[in-house]
């Protein structure tokens, strides 16, 4: 979920705030993916910051965006090692809170680098909190005048029921080609056509379909970009987050939703060029 904060501040200070997962992600290099009860030497192994909102803060803070993300951390060297990379990229840490019961989920990768594509196996996922947490932003923005008010996105990215509400809580929905599949939708067009009677009304619905490119549906009507391949494909971990980041940052200066939604294509294109995050600026 993130909202753009405009309360209290003035427009040239207006913050993107991206609430959700921060978590360990292990990311293990190889050029084959491994057979099982094979033992397989990586070509490398990393450490990375992972989770959705925390990614697409990493990306916003590198296209220029003044942004924040709102999560939970766990206390000891893995969430050290988490906060000291969060701040690195001068994302606004306010929010972030220390549960000193938990531990921090960790995810482990297996990016294949002779196709871009990665394996993941994670823990400790939480959705729950998210509606009522949206509601008081609706009650919020119920008090103050349009200008003011804060706009929210939200991404269904999960084949779980319970996250289906939320699509009736956004201004700008994201849906997954995941999802959209388990509603037997076959292209992301079908998608945002089918499910767009369940946003709210004038929400836009925008659905990623990897190297097809990405959809979208609002109250004027449905548009396409079609993907921008990098000259080889690396790693497409985050791939989806790099395209939610980068459409937020290009709605956020106001631009149309066409011209996001290439943009979202063009930066998350090219992040599938390289591993990681740190070649997305050029
Ligand atoms: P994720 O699986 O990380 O959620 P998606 O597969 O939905 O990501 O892709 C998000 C966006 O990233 C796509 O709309 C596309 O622009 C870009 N992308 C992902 N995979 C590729 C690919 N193989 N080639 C080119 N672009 C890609």
């Amino acid at each position: 979920m993130s909202a753009a904060r405009t309360s209290k501040m003035t427009e040239k200070e207006k913050q993107i705030l991206c609430v959700g997962l921060v978590c360990l992600d292990i990311i293990n290099v190889v050029d084959k993916f491994p057979v099982e009860d094979s033992d397989t030497r990586c070509l490398s192994q990393r450490w990375q910051r992972g989770g959705n909102a925390s990614n697409t803060c990493t990306v916003l803070s590198m296209l220029g965006a003044s942004c924040g993300f709102m999560g939970s951390l766990a206390p000891g060297h893995v969430s050290d090692f988490i906060y000291d990379d969060i701040r690195r990229y001068g994302i606004d840490v306010t929010n972030v809170i220390v549960h000193a019961e938990s531990s921090l989920p960790a995810s482990i990768v297996i990016s294949n680098i002779s196709n871009g594509l990665r394996t993941i196996l994670h823990t400790n996922r939480n959705a729950s909190e998210q509606v009522a947490m949206i509601q008081q932003v609706e009650q919020y923005n119920a008090t103050v005048p349009a200008k003011h008010r804060i706009t929210t996105s939200v991404e269904i990215e999960k084949t779980r029921e319970e996250l289906y509400q939320l699509f009736g809580h956004g201004d700008v929905v994201f849906v997954s080609k995941d999802v959209a599949g388990h509603f037997g939708f076959n292209s992301a067009s079908e998608a945002v056509k089918g499910l767009y009677n369940r946003v709210k009304p004038g929400a836009y619905l925008i659905c990623a379909w990897a190297e097809k490119g990405a959809d979208a549906m609002g109250p004027d009507g449905v548009f396409h970009s079609d993907a921008f391949p990098p000259e080889k494909l690396v790693d497409t971990l985050g791939a989806g987050d790099t395209f939610i980041a980068a459409i937020l940052f290009s709605l956020c200066n106001g631009k149309s939703i066409q011209e996001s939604l290439t943009f979202g294509c063009q930066i998350a294109g090219r992040k599938c060029g390289f591993q990681g995050y740190d070649g997305i600026v050029q």
